[in-house]
């Protein structure tokens, strides 16, 4: 039997977190799709360094997958997820019925302008719409202080910021590092689906990203050059077939051609029918030190 309360309505949660908030309590919270690995208990992790208590949503929001994507197949591990979310000393989880968060009649939709049209915008249409819109409903019903979420989504990240910005949610967005295996790939729910020879190859997302950001660091600021760089690096793996890599400005998304500053190098590719994304920040002025 798990301790942590497990709060499936708006009411639980709204009564749960009023309490908190009566007790003086800081509000902190990460929406999260389940199936849950170390990248999302480390956001949990940060997310209890910047608030008093941590609610952690579980929910498969079907407005943020495409009609050819995984929403059907998507794991959902709940039992698991919610022993992990206890151990890790979370304080509430919510797990919604999929009509408690879109009931009969819901007709809204948020649509962060420009930041959407670039990398996966551009191959997941109506994705980040998906994306905003559940945001914006859990951040009506949580009214949380801050909320946590995975810089390995940088894109998502960069919307959420705009959308809460623009609409002056009470919110402080907190970014959290990419958590990632030994091997350097990113942790995802995912990467289960990898066959272990698609599995070795997806190493060199990493790879191919750390070497342009040792190139950055030694001075190198030309994008076209960097991407190259990477590029080669990615395709020496036969399976990887690269869907976008380019280097944004991480708050706009907005392709650079010359890094004056820190840019984000994203990339996303496929390994079998497996999709996956990873990101690095290259920094022409950060010092570059030999191992
Ligand atoms: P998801 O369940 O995939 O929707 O992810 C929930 C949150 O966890 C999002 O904010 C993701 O960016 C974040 N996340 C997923 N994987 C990682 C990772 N490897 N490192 C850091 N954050 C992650």
């Amino acid at each position: 039997m798990s301790r942590i309360p497990v709060l499936t309505t708006v009411g639980e949660v709204r009564k749960t977190v009023g309490e908190w908030r009566c007790s003086g309590r800081t509000i902190g919270f990460v929406p999260t799709m389940g199936a849950l690995h170390p990248g999302h208990l480390s956001l949990v992790s940060l997310a209890l360094e910047h608030a008093d208590r941590v609610i952690v949503s579980i929910y498969v929001n079907p407005a943020q997958f495409g009609p050819d994507e995984d929403y059907e197949s998507y794991p959902r591990t709940f039992r698991d997820d919610i022993d992990k979310l206890e151990k890790v000393g979370a304080n509430a989880v919510f797990l919604p019925e999929k009509d408690t968060i879109y009931p009969e009649g819901f007709s809204t939709s948020v649509h962060v302008c420009n930041l959407t049209d670039t990398l996966c915008g551009k191959y997941r249409p109506g994705h980040f719409d998906g994306v905003a819109t559940v945001c914006a409903v859990f951040f009506g019903i949580v009214q949380p202080d801050i909320a946590v979420f995975g810089k390995k989504d940088a894109q998502q990240l960069a919307v959420i910021k705009r959308m809460v910005l623009d609409q002056r949610f009470a919110i402080k967005i907190i970014g959290a590092d990419i958590y990632r295996e030994r091997d350097g790939l990113a942790m995802s729910s995912r990467n289960r689906y990898l066959r272990p020879i698609e599995r070795m190859q997806a190493t060199a997302l990493f790879r191919g990203l750390s070497r342009a950001a040792e190139l950055a660091c030694k001075g190198e600021r030309d994008a076209g050059i960097l991407c190259e760089v990477a590029r080669q690096v990615i395709e020496k793996s036969p399976l990887a077939v690269i869907q976008y890599l380019e280097i944004v400005d991480q708050d706009t998304m907005k392709s650079v051609e010359k890094l004056d500053g820190p840019g984000l190098l994203a990339v996303s590719a496929y390994f079998g029918k497996t999709r996956l994304i990873d990101n690095i920040v290259l920094d022409p002025d950060a010092s570059y030190k030999e191992d």
